[in-house]
């Protein structure tokens, strides 16, 4: 990571991601290419933030198959550190991003957040980005990194980007590959949170009632919340007022997803934020695609890169 960070120059911009990109991941690489001189893209599948080690296990890996994407997207580098080069000695130093870590995601799946935080400071002190670019999908996550930033004085941006879903409405995530026979019953969160964002539009502003439309639409799988909360702080509201975030997370078959609308209220009156959808299939479920361009730098060696 030294070597990536003398060898960027200009404005930096960092996409953090766990890998196996879909076009969630590559709409924040592309609005980094768009914005910076030299955009770092790293991939840790970050074991600190996994609370089940066979989720960990399984979780999807293919570093050719993202290497050839990034680079479709103009990345510049892309960064693969394993856990002995993120932490040469087993870290003495964790960061908790009290009242937001501790919420939701953070009762859920205890030592997440901290997790996510710890290693999010530890790429932002190695990589020195000027703006790191995180997507809505993790409302909870770009709330803490945004706060961890300001409390830690790191000079950078943290630029929110939308969240991507796919034809139907699914949330794109890289774990959407094992729901299998469950993706319809996965269909409901989003259908949800959908016809939540139409009452909130039609001037319903009772956070009970909107996270009621999405327990009672989400039958299927085990519901673990759906929660509206202030988008900085991630504090609960009862009423949707400024910027607010109406999330829900469930378990569907052998996958846990999460997904969120936004909701605004202001002078201009109400306006849900549902996010962008695909015009066509995922490149999740594409064959893994033959690179035509030139690959990123990375310090991964199998494919013909050099190492920073
Ligand atoms: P991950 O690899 O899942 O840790 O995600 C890396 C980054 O991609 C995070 O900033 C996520 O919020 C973002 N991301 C993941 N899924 C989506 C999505 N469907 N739309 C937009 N951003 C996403």
């Amino acid at each position: 990571m030294v070597a990536a960070r003398e060898s960027a120059h200009g404005v930096v911009g960092l996409v953090p991601t766990m890998g196996f990109f879909h076009e969630g991941h590559l709409s924040l690489m592309h609005r980094s290419v768009s914005e910076c001189d030299q955009t770092v893209v790293t991939l840790y599948v970050n074991p600190l933030q996994f609370e089940d080690a066979a989720d960990l296990a399984r979780y999807p890996v293919d570093h050719d198959r993202d290497l050839a994407l990034a680079s479709e997207c103009g990345v510049d580098l892309m960064v693969i550190p394993d856990p002995g080069e993120m932490f040469p000695t087993a870290p003495l130093t964790t960061v908790s991003v009290a009242a937001i870590g501790e919420r939701l995601e953070g009762v859920h799946r205890p030592g997440h957040m901290d997790g996510v935080a710890t290693v999010v400071a530890r790429l932002f002190a190695a990589l020195q980005p000027d703006r790191a670019y995180l997507g809505r999908k993790d409302a909870q996550q770009l709330a803490l990194v945004s706060r961890l930033a300001h409390d830690l004085g790191f000079p950078l941006e943290v630029v929110g980007c939308p969240l991507v879903r796919e034809q139907d409405g699914l949330a794109l995530s890289s774990r959407n590959v094992f729901l299998g026979e469950h993706r319809p019953a996965a269909l409901a969160l989003s259908r949800g949170l959908m016809e939540a964002a139409t009452m909130f539009e039609t001037g319903e502003c009772r956070a009970a009632v909107l996270e009621g439309k999405v327990r009672d639409v989400f039958r299927a799988g085990e519901l673990e919340y759906a929660e509206a909360f202030d988008a900085a702080t991630v504090e609960p509201v009862s009423r949707i007022e400024g910027e607010v975030v109406l999330a829900v997370a469930a378990r569907i078959g052998p996958v846990r997803l999460i997904d969120n609308i936004g909701l605004l209220l202001d002078a201009k009156g109400p306006r849900a934020d549902r996010g962008v959808f695909l015009e066509r299939p995922s490149v999740l479920y594409d064959e893994p695609p033959a690179t035509s361009h030139q690959p990123p730098t990375t310090n991964h060696q199998p494919p013909p890169c050099s190492s920073p």
